[in-house]
């Protein structure tokens, strides 16, 4: 309801490539890192499965635009917000594979642990069930760990594997617009915004070295139990191997 109001439909925009949608990536800049995650010996995590800048989707086949986020998860796993933060934005998307749910969260510096100069990080999830989700309102204040939905499918289809979608990015601004994509569904962009590799947010968080290429992977209960976290912890569960 809160992204109704919002919704301009700018003819002619190349739009804000999703993801995983076949959309125009025209203005999206992936810059590949090379990043890629090295997962706790002592927890079982969700995995991966597809990284960031990859041209490889999760069921092995070539994608039309190199990757703009990471895809994870099993069907039904919690999906845990990555940092503090609050609602951005919560809407019925559509990036081509059908209807699905979509959910931004909104972190400052701060709360993302980050130097850089922007000033707000977003979390963008796709392939949300939208009825799982509609419950967040905009401004809703997030807790890092909070469970914010379940991994579900693009779309809801059950030809397609399970995954999230977690895209990040960086601005100096909030100043979100909207447009409508060619599936008829709202779409966002950030003017000036960048791309960010969700692994660069987790290397912040883990004290990788910054030219170590394996980003140590932070659950989210490890950082609980230290009583400390700052920055980014990974959004999927890992249970502790006894
Ligand atoms: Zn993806």
């Amino acid at each position: 309801m809160l992204i109704a109001s919002l919704a301009v439909s700018v003819a002619g925009f190349g739009a804000r490539a999703d993801a995983d949608s076949s959309n125009s990536g025209s203005g999206i800049k992936v810059v590949p890192t090379g990043l890629i995650p090295l997962y706790p010996k002592n927890y079982d995590c969700s995995p991966l499965t597809s990284l960031y800048a990859s041209w490889i989707d999760i069921d092995g086949t070539k994608r039309d635009e190199q990757h703009t986020g990471v895809d994870g998860g099993r069907i039904g796993e919690w999906i845990l917000a990555p940092a503090p933060g609050e609602v951005r934005a919560v809407w019925r998307s559509n990036w081509g594979w059908g209807w699905e749910g979509s959910l931004i969260i909104k972190h400052t510096r701060d709360e993302a642990g980050a130097d850089e100069d922007a000033s707000f990080y977003y979390s963008a999830l796709d392939h949300l069930n939208y009825d799982e989700i509609k419950h967040f309102k905009v401004g809703e204040r997030i807790g890092r760990g909070q469970r914010l939905g379940r991994v579900h499918r693009p779309g809801g289809v059950s030809d397609y594997l399970p995954e999230v979608h977690w895209e990040v990015w960086e601005s100096k601004n909030d100043n979100i617009k909207w447009l409508t994509n060619e599936y008829g569904a709202l779409t966002w962009f950030i003017p000036k915004a960048q791309l960010v590799d969700p692994l660069a947010m987790l290397q912040i968080t883990s004290d990788s070295s910054e030219t170590d290429k394996k980003v140590k992977i932070v659950p989210f209960t490890e950082c609980e139990a230290r009583g400390e976290c700052r920055g980014f912890t990974y959004i999927l569960p890992c249970k502790k191997k006894f």
